[in-house]
């Protein structure tokens, strides 16, 4: 996972490491090049400008010019910066409402039905959960069923309607089919297309007024890079969704996205998807992937 991005930080840092003792001048030049790392890196021009610019400030307030160990100083506040761009702490999804609604957003193929699958198996393991899956993509039957494939393998129920074209409709029947046969969360898988259109969106957002979901999330690709970003902010001045999720981060992912997001949305990156399989489903933490990331 973004090996390219690692080796570059951990060659711009590298020279700090290796001074005894360091000047305004190495500490520039180290922040060119992380700046450098985070643009191939696919992270916006911004971002990466403001990143450096907070790390220089920190640096500089922290006397790391006349510090013992300037390089792991420097490391630190890298690896601080980077934990709070992407988030800061982790957060949850909230399971409060009986049943849980939770809305999938995303463009086709970024992994929504993928990942509802894993989410549902993810929540059904922890026992007290008993998941039902919704499929709402009226366009591509296909769509639909994959989603029961998914819920075979992990033994969740799916709840579809192919004679019904109205995908407020069935998804409001799939809520009230979990109240009454006692389901306590239900995962509401929708259609996506190859790029944010109009009619998708007043779709998604119909979804969202008629059932009101105690969590919308938003799924996205994260090979895309900058245009994950940019899908991100069209679907959140829609819904205002309340986190994102990762997907395909087992993939040759440069990163970009996933250190983007979070900053332009000012939502949290929740899970992260590893691969194909159901089991493929972490828990995101920002500071555990700044380790990843700075090696
Ligand atoms: P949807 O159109 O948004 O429902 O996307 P799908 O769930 O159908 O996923 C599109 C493709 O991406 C499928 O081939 C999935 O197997 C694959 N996929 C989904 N999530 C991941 C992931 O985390 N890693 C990898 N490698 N592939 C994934």
């Amino acid at each position: 996972m973004f090996n390219n991005l690692s080796d570059k930080l951990d060659k711009a840092l590298h020279v700090l490491k290796g001074h005894g003792s360091i000047t305004e001048v190495n500490v520039a030049e180290t922040l060119k090049e992380v700046r450098r790392a985070l643009l191939d890196a696919d992270v916006n021009f911004k971002i990466a400008k403001q990143f450096t610019n907070k790390v220089k400030e920190k640096a500089l307030g922290q006397n790391v010019l006349t510090t013992l160990q300037p390089g792991q100083l420097m490391v630190k506040i890298v690896k601080d910066e980077l934990t709070e761009l992407m988030g800061g702490d982790a957060e949850g999804i909230n399971l409060s409402g009986n049943p849980s609604v939770i809305l999938m957003s995303g463009l086709q193929g970024s992994g929504k039905t993928t990942f509802s699958g894993k989410l549902a198996n993810y929540l059904k393991n922890k026992k007290t959960k008993k998941p039902l899956l919704v499929a709402c993509d009226v366009y591509r039957p296909a769509a639909i069923d994959q989603l029961h494939v998914v819920g075979d393998q992990i033994n969740v129920e799916v709840y579809s309607d192919k004679d019904n074209n109205d995908p407020v409709a069935i998804a409001k029947a799939g809520v009230a089919y979990a109240k009454a046969n006692g389901f306590n969360v239900v995962i509401i898988d929708t259609a996506g297309r190859l790029a944010v259109d109009e009619a998708m969106m007043t779709e998604i957002s119909n979804i969202h007024k008629a059932i009101q979901p105690q969590e919308t999330l938003f799924v996205v690709d994260s090979m895309t890079g900058q245009d994950a970003v940019n899908t991100a902010k069209a679907f959140n001045d829609i819904l205002n969704f309340d986190g994102v999720i990762l997907t395909k981060l087992d993939g040759d992912t440069r990163g970009g996205a996933a250190i983007s997001i979070k900053s332009v949305v000012n939502k949290p990156i929740k899970f992260i998807g590893t691969g194909e399989k159901m089991e493929a489903i972490d828990v995101f933490y920002p500071s555990r992937m700044a380790d990843r990331i700075l090696g």
